[in-house]
């Protein structure tokens, strides 16, 4: 006897099989125990069933753009506006993050821990952390962020502060040129949280920022580690075009053989965005198997630039979505995600430069993969119960064609509006649109409340930013970056 079943109108199996009518499906232990042709009829009233999304670029982040005024800056001057972001209680920041991540549609989540509270020991933070996915019910990876290079922009930054008044060199100083940890004591850092939090659904990767952000020391280390533990590694690669200046400045071998050197380009890797890399750069990618993961909405907000995805997709590469804490809607839909990156990259006229399988793949297991280290099977017997159900009901109710494939309705229109349920492992973690495991707009009450009333503890860096936002931009439009 299994502990539920399922009807649905339609499933979308997983990437290479058709969508299957009329299906009847068994969830027990966590697993799907079968799905074989239902009773009746299709009808419109039964769910349109899918994988879970896998979000595999997220920084658990709290505030969307707007809120702090941050909305079309370029992605260098962006960072710094993360600090107009006040410190909350990550328990509250973490659920939050998880529960609209849950509500988009997502059943696991690469949350790449850039922001950290710090109000208590980062142990002590990333057991709160786990807590709150756990709460939540969506499978987590915790990429510990690991940086110790370049604060502020990707070159000494002593011609920059010169650019600042006295008052602003001081704020920007204070709050961004702390001394890091050593890398030996970053990487421990790392094998601590793992020890203390992996396990029910939470794993722990290596999360270097970025090359530009770490020294040679660092990237060796978390290479060495990594091949030695077999933990994976995320972290952020050729994300602009200024960090592709960088890049070649840096590593005459070229940063992609660079990283093929010190053991970071393997299957464990996996990196967000890669707008600037080459093609023979994504052939060494595809051959060494890391994974590269989208990140569509961000790279437009943040006017990085637009992923060569048909290019990735040629040569072979494992490409993922990623929602990178900057839906289009600062809504955390993955669903509307999915279909902003098929359309940006499905063709061009008659050539077909996106799949639908590959599109597919894209959204779910490609994901997972880096997020788990496991391949996923899709909406199969003995699969993980992790799946979307959808209103098919509200999908097809304009429909004049009645046999129009469920794959194109979901595609045309389909919003996280549209779920009834996400499932993750068994466990029903989202009901008609509402996360069961935490009260989300509660929270999320609770949560803007803190903000705004500790909003005023970042008045130095409001000051200063003005500032700081135009040296910035006079350093990467300048010398360093021309020519
Ligand atoms: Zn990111």
């Amino acid at each position: 006897m299994s502990e539920r079943t399922i009807n649905a109108s339609w499933v979308l199996s997983g990437a290479q099989a058709a969508a299957l009518a009329n299906q009847s499906m068994a969830i027990d232990g966590g697993k799907i125990a079968s799905i074989e042709r239902g009773p009746g009829e299709i009808n419109g009233d039964g769910a349109l069933v899918m994988p879970a999304l896998a979000n595999a670029h997220d920084h658990a982040r709290v505030a969307r753009l707007s809120q702090v005024g941050s909305y079309d800056v370029p992605l260098e001057a962006w960072l710094p506006y993360l600090t107009l972001i006040p410190a909350v209680d990550p328990y509250l920041a973490s659920a939050v993050s998880f529960g609209r991540t849950a509500r988009g549609g997502v059943g696991a989540v690469m949350a790449h821990y850039t922001r950290v509270q710090g109000l208590t020991d980062f142990p002590t933070e990333a057991k709160v952390v786990a807590k709150a996915a756990r709460d939540v019910g969506i499978r987590m990876a915790l990429a510990v962020h690991c940086r110790d290079l370049n604060p502020l922009v990707y070159d000494p930054h002593e011609a920059l502060l010169a650019e600042l008044s006295p008052a602003a060199c001081e704020c920007v100083a204070r709050r961004f040129l702390r001394k890091p940890l050593s890398p030996a004591d970053q990487v421990a850092m790392v094998e601590t949280v793992a020890a203390e939090v992996e396990g029910d659904g939470v794993t722990v990767q290596y999360g270097p920022a970025g090359v530009q952000w770490c020294t040679d020391a660092m990237l060796r280390l978390i290479g060495e580690a990594s091949a030695r533990t077999g933990r994976r590694v995320h972290m952020h690669l050729l994300e602009t075009k200024y960090q592709r200046a960088w890049a070649d400045r840096t590593f005459p071998q070229g940063i992609v053989h660079y990283l093929d050197e010190i053991g970071l380009l393997n299957e464990r890797m996996s990196f967000a965005h890669c707008i600037y890399l080459r093609p023979d750069e994504m052939e060494l990618l595809a051959e060494r198997g890391a994974t590269i993961v989208v990140n569509t909405s961000s790279n437009l907000i943040v006017s990085s630039g637009i992923a060569p995805v048909a290019e990735f997709v040629k040569r072979g590469c494992r490409v993922a979505m990623g929602l990178d804490g900057l839906a289009f809607d600062e809504d955390e839909d993955a669903l509307r995600e999915m279909r902003l990156a098929y359309a940006l990259h499905k063709a061009s006229g008659f050539d077909i430069r996106l799949a639908r399988d590959e599109l597919m793949r894209f959204a779910t297991s490609n994901g997972r993969f880096a997020i788990t280290g496991e391949a996923d099977a899709g909406i199969v017997s003995g699969a993980a119960a992790d799946f979307l159900l959808l209103d098919w009901k509200a999908l097809s109710a304009e429909l004049i064609e009645p046999e129009v494939p469920p794959l194109d309705v979901l595609l045309a229109k389909a919003r996280q509006q549209h779920i009834k349920g996400l499932f993750v492992g068994g466990r029903e973690v989202v009901r008609d649109g509402k996360v069961t495991g935490v009260d989300l707009p509660m929270l999320e009450a609770e949560l803007l409340e803190t903000m705004r009333a500790a909003y005023p503890s970042t008045a130095d860096v409001r000051a200063a930013m003005p500032e700081l936002k135009s040296a910035l931009r006079k350093h990467y439009t300048g010398a360093f970056y021309c020519g």
